[in-house]
């Protein structure tokens, strides 16, 4: 249920809805729009944190809410899911990551800025690890990427180097300023992996690890959430409500291809997806076209189209010896493709209005 205030209204009368919703159990989240607030309003949070259901909510309540001073209409949220909804939140959310390297410390995800995330996909030694973290700061990007817990297909792949791959990322942070991104895998993981990431991220198989996104969402640590390769639209935001539902606002969402017939490249990236989510969701939506296409050859057209049809970031997998990656070689670009793209995703974002970050 949402209560949209009327343009006019008062704090004061603000203030009397959200103290009448907690008098019935319910939480109100205001949001603060340009020419009026509305507040959307959730059941009472069961005892494993879930919030009750919208159905739940008494209907004479609604009358009850419409007759307060100040409130305009009360209006029901037709999605399933509602903390992620556009509807719920009209205004863009916006995720603040501090980065050291950047004027001003901090990056604006899902504002006006277009933000560069790059590395290698996984950590495999100090020396790749900091090679290319040096030569993608070099370009412009200001978040370095890399797996130090790698979900493989295959039990036989490398599965990443653990506790020591993040403390390297630590290590490359306090060099180069940037801030990290890097992947958790279970729940029992993540204070751990939150004591060196600036930004979790919960891989494409993990989008439905329920006890997962419950865990990420009792932390305040921004959440890089990956589209199940196989999910809807619907399971995508269902996950994204659990994290917000836990608490965490942080929620960045990541198109990274989704499985289809199609052989030829690995996932069928769905540029279509960024534009959408934008109408479907409030939350940011960033790119990621080294797992979205497989192949080094189409990285680099890909981002330019995810920022052309307004991706937030890209998230791309640069190594300095591609063909000697312990993972995702192909789709990794080599430092000397990476520094011939930034200038053209820069020029892309000034065409559609956008500020590239680049510290
Ligand atoms: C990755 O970013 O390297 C990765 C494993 O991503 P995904 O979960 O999207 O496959
Ligand atoms: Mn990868």
């Amino acid at each position: 249920m949402i209560v949209v205030m009327k343009a006019a209204s008062s704090d004061e009368q603000i203030n009397h809805v959200l103290s009448f919703l907690a008098k019935h159990g319910l939480s109100g989240h205001p949001s603060n729009g340009v020419e009026r607030t509305i507040i959307g309003v959730l059941g009472a949070v069961g005892p494993s944190g879930a919030p009750g259901s919208i159905g739940g909510i008494n209907p004479a309540l609604g009358e009850s809410l419409e007759g307060l001073p100040g409130v305009e209409n009360v209006l029901r949220v037709s999605k399933p899911y509602k903390l992620a909804s556009r509807e719920f939140h009209p205004q863009d959310t916006i995720v603040d990551i501090p980065v050291a390297c950047v004027q001003g410390g901090v990056v604006h995800v899902g504002g006006k800025e277009v933000v560069m995330m790059a590395g290698p996909c996984t950590v495999e030694s100090e020396q790749q690890l900091m090679t290319t973290a040096a030569a993608v700061r070099k370009e412009g990007a200001v978040i370095l990427r890399g797996g130090a817990f790698k979900p493989s297909t295959s039990p036989y792949g490398f599965r990443g180097m653990g506790e020591p791959g993040l403390k390297l990322l630590a290590k490359a942070r306090a060099e180069f300023g940037m801030a990290i991104i890097t992947e958790v895998m279970t729940p029992t993981d993540v204070p751990m992996v939150c004591e060196y990431a600036d930004i979790l991220q919960i891989g494409t198989r993990n989008m439905q690890n329920y006890m997962l996104l419950d865990e990420v969402g009792r932390t305040n640590t921004p959440v890089v959430l990956k589209r199940g390769m196989s999910s809807t639209f619907e399971e995508w935001l269902l996950a994204a409500e659990y994290i917000l539902s836990q608490g965490n606002r942080n929620v960045i969402l990541c198109e990274r291809g989704i499985r289809t017939f199609e052989k030829i490249t690995r996932n069928t990236m769905d540029i279509s997806a960024i534009p959408l989510i934008k109408q479907l969701s409030h939350l940011p939506i960033i790119s990621d076209p080294s797992q979205g296409t497989g192949r080094r050859d189409l990285v680099g057209p890909m981002s330019l189209a995810s920022v052309a049809v307004g991706t937030d970031a890209l998230l791309i997998e640069v190594h300095p010896n591609p063909d000697e990656a312990l993972k995702d070689g192909a789709q990794s670009l080599t430092i000397e493709q990476f520094r011939e793209l930034m200038p053209q995703v820069e020029k892309i974002a000034a065409a559609i209005g956008r500020t590239f970050i680049k510290g």
